[in-house]
Parts: C-alpha cells; structure tokens; sequence
C-alpha cells in the first residue's frame, strides 16, 4: 500500500497520559484506520476499515526495529501502550511484539488499550495475558446503546464483549481497567452500567469524555494525540461538562464502590 503520510513509523511519542505518565504507543494496525469499533467519538476519525479480521496488519520485525530507533533517543518513557490506528488485539502478531519488546526493555510495563470485542476468543487472549494491564472499553450497558456509541463490526454485541471479559478476568493474572466514555447519548443509563462494572469489577474505572472534535477525515498523526489541533476538518461533539463528569463520577463510585478516575479529579 503507498504510504500517504509522512509519519512512517508504527511506534510514536511518548505521549503524557494523565494517568500513566510518559507513554510510549506502538501500533500494531498502522496502515489505516482498522476497528471491529466505529465509535461517534473516536480520535481516528470515522474508521476507514471497520472489521472483526484478526490477521498481521504490520510485521512484528518492523515494529521492533522502530521501538529500537526511538529508544535510542534516550527519551523518558514509563510505560508501552498499544493502541494507535485502531484495535490493537486484531493484529495476529500481537503477543510476538510484546515479547519481542519485553527482550528489548523488560523492565517497562506493557498496557493495552482494547474494545474487548476479541477477548472471546482463545488465541487473542493468549497474546492479551502476556501484558501487564489491560484496559478494556465498556461505554454502553444495553444493546441499543452499545450499537449507536460503538458502531460495531456485524455480529459484534455487547453480550460478546461481557462474556470476553469474563473470560480474561479467570484466567488474567495482571490489573484489569474499565476505560467509559462519557456522552449525552448514554449518560442516561448509570444504575445498569453500575451493575455491570460491579459484575466484572475491574481494578479501577476510567471515566473519559471527548478532548477533541472528530476529525472528518483519517491521519496517521491522530494516533494518541490529544493536544495538537491540525490544519484539517473536524466537528464538535457534544459533551457532558464538567459538572455533570462529576457527579457520573460520585454516583458510580457510590454505587459500585470501585475506584473510579477522571480527568476531572
Ligand atoms: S474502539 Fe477505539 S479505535 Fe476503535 S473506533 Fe472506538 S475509539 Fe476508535
């Protein structure tokens, strides 16, 4: 595939999470935009690719060979993220990367931002269990609402996405976060999503709401970033303000008893 961007590399930042500190993302998709998610909110764009094909998107040797570079720069990182251009636990190769990496720098920790939509399946949960944490996307507790948020690949459900985090959850030795986004659109729905996150009871929750308007169209410099504004198309999203992150915030920790972050405290 000609490469239409200038980045040509599948390791990018590190970025400052505000939770993880210094933050280096690998992408293990990279080519384009490729999720079995399409969510309205997504940093991507609308997801050029959207499928539930696991398959190598990117060499692993690649990958390595661009963490080799960058590591060189002596930069300070804490922590690998993989996320990028999409849903990282699609690519086949993941666990190889992961290992691969862990040669490289093991004393770094390995996180994963995913949509769990994977996790049912055997052999991506074996390249899942390697990590140290992983972060799974829970934004809707109802089928309705999961489909209008998260725009899934056909066939994908939420009761697929619950029974995958069950499954990880017995066998997944590492911390499990539950990563929501909040928006008017499933704000309605706390005492269901309470349930649910009591059911799976995750080490912490992760409340977000949207840091950017959505880009109209897919570039690769949107990957993890979250303050640089570029000279393209966006839209505005609506979102809950500040007040109303909070109160989400006080009633679910009421209500599950779960230790629950957000960008607002
Ligand atoms: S799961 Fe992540 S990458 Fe996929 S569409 Fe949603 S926000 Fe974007």
């Amino acid at each position: 595939m000609t490469n239409k961007f200038p980045n040509t590399k599948t390791v990018y930042g590190p970025v400052k999470s505000w939770r993880f500190g210094m933050s280096l993302g690998i992408d293990p998709i990279f080519e384009t935009s490729t999720c079995s998610f399409n969510c309205i909110y997504c940093q991507l764009g609308s997801i050029e690719v959207v499928t539930d094909l696991v398959k190598e998107y990117v060499p692993t040797s690649k990958v390595l060979e661009d963490f080799k570079e960058l590591i060189k720069k002596d930069i300070p990182i804490d922590v690998i993220t993989y996320s990028g251009s999409g849903e990282p636990s699609l690519a086949l190769n993941l666990g190889e990367m992961i290992d691969g990496i862990r040669e490289i720098k093991p004393e770094l920790p390995q996180y994963i931002l995913t949509n769990a939509t994977h996790l049912v399946d055997d052999s991506v949960r074996k390249n899942l269990l390697k990590l140290d944490k992983i972060i799974v996307k829970l934004d809707a507790s109802n089928e309705e609402t999961f489909k209008s948020i998260n725009r899934p690949a056909p066939g994908i459900t939420l009761e697929r996405v619950l029974e995958g985090i069950e499954k990880l959850k017995k066998e997944f030795k590492g911390e499990i976060e539950v990563q929501s986004m909040f928006m008017p659109i499933n704000d309605k729905h706390l005492e269901d999503l309470a349930l649910l996150l009591k059911k799976i009871s995750p080490n912490a929750v992760q409340l977000n709401t949207p840091k950017r308007p959505y880009p109209l169209s897919w570039h690769r410099e949107n990957r993890g970033n979250h303050e640089l504004i570029f000279d393209y198309e966006v839209r505005d999203l609506k979102k809950v303000d500040e007040k109303r992150a909070l109160e989400i915030q006080d009633q679910l920790e009421e209500k599950t008893g779960l230790k629950i972050y957000s960008v607002y405290r």
